[in-house]
């Protein structure tokens, strides 16, 4: 049974790499979320197959239990959603291995006293990082839905933070030289990790909260192989490590693309969000009735004209629901003969791969879509570039400003189109809360309303010339 089990165990590993890297495209992308929930549904299958530890009929109530609860969730969770889910399933990994990591702890020294130096090493890794995990996942809900704001206070936050890791160092140090076999010492430990993981995000501004989940998620990870450790799960190890490495890759790409090093996410106080947004009255005088606006009816003439048409797709589309909008606009287009190409930039929307998710429901094809690099520099030759919901990602500031808060982070040149046309709903900030210049550049114009109804009048209006 036993080399079933870890032949299991390796299948499903197999499953998760192949599921990873077809992640990677996102032509291969939905094969690979496949591939890899095989890889799951054999790892959880192998690991009950030890039907000491429950009943199989518990077992097959928590299936059906867990998976029912999975599909409902994903049902109802819209694609703007998708980082509170995660930021929720991340917590509750991180839950799920303290809670096996104290009860084996508890159970093992009731049974035969203080554990192996390595077995108690692991049982701490599981808790600290666990517990951190749980409650920095719920905080980081909680921010994104916007329940709690940025903090005021963040030097409090920090001490508090600093001085709950010196008690729980300490007291880990305790726990390992085995001083305790007392329950209430592993709670107190417990107790001080939770409050690291409010400690730790609490201070971290609500728009680094999509970096905060990959780095949570890469914990749940690690915490999961910890208790691999604790249970000597093959399997869980496995898992864990693929998770956490992948996680701390994903968490180092999003800084890159958004030009921040992890300590400055960490610690460098809030970015964006409520705390530098600029007020109503900074934002009417940066534009100051600069802006020049056009309707749905000129945005169709100027297309009719335009051979080489680049969409630009940000949140605001995922919020508009524009995606097959967009595409039925550009298959009127391309039937004229025009080619259209879809910009995507690695941070637009709320979460990685946002755009590509999003345009791909609409069945786009991927060779349409042109991620930053190599779109930039066909964008001087676009015809018309047209911003659907994006701000950030196109804000010509982060190039230009050494003084803008975005400064430095790489963004979608759409400025060097010989026409941009910007589709949103007000002048409202985006996410990093600071103006763009881009909409009162010579070469811009504004269509303003929501995603989807321009386009849909746009498309009518091109339909009639
Ligand atoms: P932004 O958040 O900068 O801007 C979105 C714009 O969409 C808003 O200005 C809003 O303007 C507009 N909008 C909202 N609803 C609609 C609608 N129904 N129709 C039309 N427009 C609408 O989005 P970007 O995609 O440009 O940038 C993403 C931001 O998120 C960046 O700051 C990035 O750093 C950050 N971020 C992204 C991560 C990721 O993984 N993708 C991770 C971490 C951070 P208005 O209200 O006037 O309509």
């Amino acid at each position: 049974m036993f080399a079933l089990i870890n032949l299991s165990y390796l299948a499903a590993a197999v499953c998760f790499i192949l599921g990873i890297k077809g992640m990677t495209r996102p032509k291969t992308a939905v094969r690979g979320n496949q591939i890899a929930a095989v890889g799951m549904l054999i790892a959880v299958v192998a690991a009950l197959l030890h039907h000491d530890i429950i009943s199989y009929a518990a077992i097959i109530a928590g299936m059906l239990l867990g998976g029912a609860i999975g599909v409902w969730l994903a049902k109802r969770t819209a694609t703007t959603e998708m980082p509170e889910l995660v930021a929720s399933l991340n917590g509750v990994g991180g839950g799920a291995s303290v809670a096996v990591a104290a009860s084996t702890w508890l159970y093992a020294v009731n049974a035969t006293g203080a554990g192996s130096a390595g077995w108690t090493a692991a049982i701490l890794a599981s808790i600290v990082i666990g517990s951190v995990t749980l409650t920095g996942s719920i905080v980081a809900v909680l921010k994104l839905k916007g329940n709690i704001g940025d903090s005021r206070n963040n030097r409090l936050w920090h001490m508090v933070t600093l001085v709950t890791v010196i008690a729980a160092l300490v007291g880990a140090v305790l726990f390992a030289s085995g001083g305790s076999t007392n329950p209430l010492a592993l709670a107190a430990l417990v107790g001080l990790c939770l409050l690291l993981g409010v400690g730790l995000v609490q201070p971290i501004g609500g728009a680094d909260m999509p970096v905060v989940v990959a780095l949570l998620n890469a914990y749940s990870g690690l915490a999961g192989a910890a208790t691999g450790f604790v249970l000597g799960n093959q399997g869980l190890i496995i898992t864990g490590s693929l998770v956490g490495a992948s996680g701390l890759i994903l968490t180092a790409v999003m800084c890159k693309a958004m030009n921040r090093s992890l300590p400055n996410v960490l610690f460098g106080g809030a970015f964006g969000g409520s705390d530098s947004s600029t007020s109503k009255q900074d934002e009417g005088e940066f534009y100051d009735g600069k802006v020049k606006y056009a309707t749905p009816d000129d945005l169709a003439l100027l297309l009719d004209s335009a051979r080489n048409v680049v969409m630009v797709p940000g949140y605001g589309l995922a919020v508009a629901q524009a995606q097959h909008a967009v595409k039925e606009l550009a298959s009127q287009l391309e039937s004229r003969g025009a080619k259209v190409s879809y910009a995507i930039h690695p941070v637009a929307g709320r979460m990685p791969g946002h755009m590509n998710v999003l345009l791909a429901e609409a069945e786009i094809p991927y060779d349409q879509l042109k991620d930053m690099d190599a779109i930039n520099p066909e964008l001087p030759q676009a015809d018309v570039a047209i911003v659907l919901g994006a701000n950030d990602v196109v804000n010509p500031a982060a190039a230009e400003d050494p003084n803008s808060p975005i400064f430095g982070m790489p963004i979608l040149d759409v400025h060097k189109a010989k026409t941009v046309i910007v589709v949103k709903r007000s002048l409202s900030a985006g996410f990093a809360g600071i103006p763009n210049g881009l909409f009162i550049r010579d070469n811009s114009l504004m269509v303003k309303g929501d995603a989807k109804e321009v386009l849909q009048a746009t498309t009518s209006a091109f339909k009639e010339l």
